[in-house]
């Protein structure tokens, strides 16, 4: 399947066009590295016209009525919703998700996102402050204007729309820009936003290398504020040149996260869990458990039905409804992937499960669902992040030193703890040095319940009421109601 035939367009000032310069990069198809469509390969140049258009619609854009603001986002989601086979099937082409991930989740998340957020930001209020008899003072919730969102290729519909539609809601004018190896679902989204009538110059989506169209909207002095998901290093560079103009950064990064299984886990449920949540997408989730600190009374017995279930992942073309595993995003994924491989072996690694990818599946960025058991949480398996389907398992002895090695790592995005016994799970969450945690649960995440990381995994909130703080600022109003003004120079003792 390909999209050579269809002509992919930026949207920038309400029109759908071509970079400004003419310039076309491939979308590469990773399970057979075949090119699928070409997409306009913008510069510095369209993302300036692109931020004064934004800017030129703020003000009309925040004084459009929410409800108005919500009902276009409400269109725009059944839109998306008539469109649902063809961006099942454009998502699994363009990033090797396999159709049972793009049909039963990506889609459907990202028409539920939009309809979620549509609602909920309908509900936020500023706050009155009780602070002087003499005075009314209250908080409104201001939008920050022109928002730049940068997003990344795991989950390439739901990730944009979970930016764009929260900044929308709350009255800002965005520029979106999508991953260069995964953007045409979010080109889509470009003219589906055409077809449900948003003003010009409130959404804008460009493509282009994020050397050069990233760092333009980062630099950009009529943009307000960057909202970034994606690797730490470029999370980093950004906040670098954002520094440069203060302009504040929302950022979603990587992960190195634990799962913690303690020897009254119960068995069936833990594997079950550990296994889909380790190896879904292959591995290329920011919250996908990758490393395993396993106590001593069940690491036998985990570690046995851990690789059992793992070898019987169905790994192949993403298309075929069987597969539960398809390729990395791209070929430099799978080199990663097989460098650490080698790595851990070097290191001192025990391999019982996976490696490279057979020949049938070379054509294509695959590799096989890997286990290394571990015998130093220090060594790079356990501290960086591979995103790809490579694991390691690591024997321990009580749950406060899985604790200390799950904190003894730059990373805080999540973890979770397998016990019956509640009292001690929660103790050792309050310990842990995560945005999330799970007790008997892992990468469970829904629009309700907030996401996002600390430490190197970043500070951002994405989901549930707290992802609208990215959105806005608090705008303090005080009215004065004495006559006489206040001031410190009376001695009122
Ligand atoms: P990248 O950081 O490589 O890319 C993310 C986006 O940033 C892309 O649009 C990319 O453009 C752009 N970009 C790259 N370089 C720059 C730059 N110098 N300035 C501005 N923008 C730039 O991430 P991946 O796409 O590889 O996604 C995987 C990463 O995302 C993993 O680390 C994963 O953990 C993280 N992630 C975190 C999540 C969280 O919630 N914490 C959720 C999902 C993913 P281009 O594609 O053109 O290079």
């Amino acid at each position: 399947m390909d999209y050579l035939n269809h002509e992919f367009k930026v949207l920038i000032d309400g029109k759908l066009r071509q970079a400004a310069r003419g310039g076309l990069m491939d979308v590469i198809n990773p399970a057979n590295n075949k090119v699928i469509a070409k997409i306009p390969r913008c510069t510095s140049e369209d993302v300036s016209v692109a931020a004064a258009a934004a800017k030129r619609a703020r003000h009309a854009w925040k004084n459009t009525y929410i409800g108005d603001r919500a009902g276009l986002l409400v269109k725009l989601a059944g839109i998306i919703r008539g469109h649902f086979d063809e961006l099942v099937n454009m998502e699994t082409a363009q990033y090797g998700g396999p159709l049972s991930k793009t049909r039963n989740f990506d889609i459907p998340a990202a028409i539920g996102e939009i309809e979620f957020m549509a609602g909920l930001g309908r509900s936020v209020t500023g706050k009155t402050i009780s602070a002087d008899p003499g005075a009314r003072v209250m908080t409104f919730r201001e939008p920050v204007g022109v928002v730049g969102l940068i997003t990344p290729w795991n989950f390439p519909l739901v990730t944009a729309v979970s930016k764009l539609a929260p900044a929308l809601i709350m009255g800002n004018t965005c520029l979106l820009k999508p991953p260069s190896c995964a953007p045409l679902t979010v080109l889509k989204l470009a003219e589906y936003a055409v077809e449900a009538g948003f003003p010009a110059g409130v959404v804008n989506i460009l493509t282009g290398p994020g050397s050069d169209v990233g760092e333009a909207i980062v630099n950009h002095p009529d943009i307000n504020k960057v909202n970034f998901t994606g690797d730490s290093y470029v999370g980093k560079r950004i906040m670098e040149l954002a520094s440069a103009c203060v302009k504040p950064v929302a950022s979603e990064l990587g992960g190195k996260n634990a799962m913690i299984i303690l020897d009254d886990a119960e068995i069936d449920s833990v594997v079950e869990t550990a296994v889909y949540s380790a190896f879904f997408n292959s591995g290329q989730n920011c919250g996908s458990p990758s490393r395993f600190f396993v106590q001593s009374g069940i690491y036998d017995e985990f570690v046995e039905c851990f690789v059992s279930a793992a070898r019987g992942i169905t790994v192949g073309d993403p298309m075929d409804p069987k597969t539960m595993m398809g390729p990395l995003a791209y070929n430099a994924c799978r080199d990663t992937a097989e460098r650490f491989i080698e790595d851990a072996k070097k290191a001192g690694s025990r391999m019982l499960l996976g490696g490279s990818a057979p020949s049938e599946l070379r054509g294509g960025a695959y590799v096989m669902p890997t286990i290394f058991e571990v015998y130093d949480s220090r060594q790079e398996l356990m501290q960086e992040e591979v995103f790809a389907p490579v694991i390691g398992v690591m024997k321990v002895e009580t749950p406060e030193e899985a604790v200390e090695l799950t904190n003894d790592c730059r990373y805080g995005l999540c973890a979770s703890v397998w016990t019956r016994d509640f009292r001690l799970a929660l103790k050792l969450i309050d310990r842990l040095e995560v945005g999330t945690a799970w007790i008997n649960q892992h990468l469970k995440i829904v629009p309700e319940t907030p996401w996002g990381g600390c430490k190197e995994s970043g500070w951002t909130k994405e989901n549930s009421i707290l992802v609208f703080d990215e959105y806005t600022y608090h705008k303090h109003v005080w009215i004065n109601l004495d006559e006489k003004p206040h001031t410190f120079w009376e001695d009122k003792i």
